[in-house]
């Protein structure tokens, strides 16, 4: 963009040098006009600087399509080339060409300067579009992400109280369970079911104390009616004369071999 103004000052500079032939155009239209088909300008091409890049043979051309340019629309052959005339055309090679050369010489980097500005504006252009996207991609993904991450972060916490609830109840747990076992303790401690304690024979009296169901009543009295026959306690739970009514076959009690033992009657 910034050349614009340099191809501009081109243009203008272009234009100044047709106005400056104009000119000399003007000056020569002035004169009256010596030569025509009849009577053609013979002009040789003279000798001129190499640093021109122009051949000789080229100069010769082109000065005959120049010449063209006059007997195309008049019909007139005014000019003819000649090597050997005395009218000569000179390209003379002073700071005026050496300028535009250079000149042109600068323009053509300038040029291909600003092409390479194009292409690599082109890149840009595409990076630029690139990275839109690319943010759009990003800006989807942070939504997704964030809307994830909330999700997460319920699902955490829900998991978190659960899991306090979850200590909080073993806890608990724990403690009624220590609680349990001391009040079983304690309560087997404090109610450990002995027949003495449940009923006594004394001489000529039994007396029962206790008993929690019908059952426990028959085989507590069973159980003291055995001391009464005089027997002493045995070692074996299922019997009835074993100091505690507990493993007893309470409702349909049989009398076990120890108990038969006792009084004699092993098998
Ligand atoms: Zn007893």
């Amino acid at each position: 963009m910034r050349l614009l103004p340099l191809l501009l000052a081109t243009c203008a500079f272009m234009f100044g040098h047709v106005t400056a032939f104009a000119q000399i155009s003007t000056i020569s239209d002035s004169t009256p006009i010596k030569y025509g088909t009849n009577h053609p300008l013979h002009y040789r091409i003279a000798d001129f600087d190499p640093r021109l890049n122009l051949s000789k043979q080229q100069m010769i051309e082109i000065s005959k399509q120049a010449a063209a340019i006059w007997e195309k629309n008049t019909g007139q052959n005014y000019f003819v080339y000649d090597p050997n005339a005395d009218f000569s055309i000179h390209l003379v090679m002073d700071q005026r060409q050496i300028r535009s050369m250079k000149r042109s010489k600068n323009l053509h980097q300038l040029e291909q300067q600003q092409q390479t500005w194009l292409n690599e504006n082109e890149q840009l252009q595409e990076l630029k579009r690139q990275v839109a996207f690319s943010k759009a991609q990003l800006e989807s993904l942070k939504h997704k992400y964030q809307v994830q991450s909330l999700t997460y972060q319920q699902n955490l916490k829900q998991h978190q109280n659960l899991t306090q609830q979850l200590d909080s109840q073993t806890e608990k747990s724990k403690q009624l369970y220590q609680q349990l076992t001391q009040a079983i303790e304690q309560f087997n401690q404090t109610f450990t079911p002995q027949v003495l304690h449940k009923g006594q024979f004394q001489g000529k009296q039994i007396f029962i104390y206790e008993f929690s169901s019908i059952d426990d009543l028959r085989l507590t009295l069973a159980h003291e009616f055995g001391h009464a026959l005089g027997l002493k306690h045995t070692q074996d739970p299922k019997s009835l004369m074993y100091p505690r009514i507990k493993e007893q076959d309470s409702k349909n009690f049989k009398l076990t071999d120890t108990d038969l033992a006792l009084l004699g009657l092993s098998h």
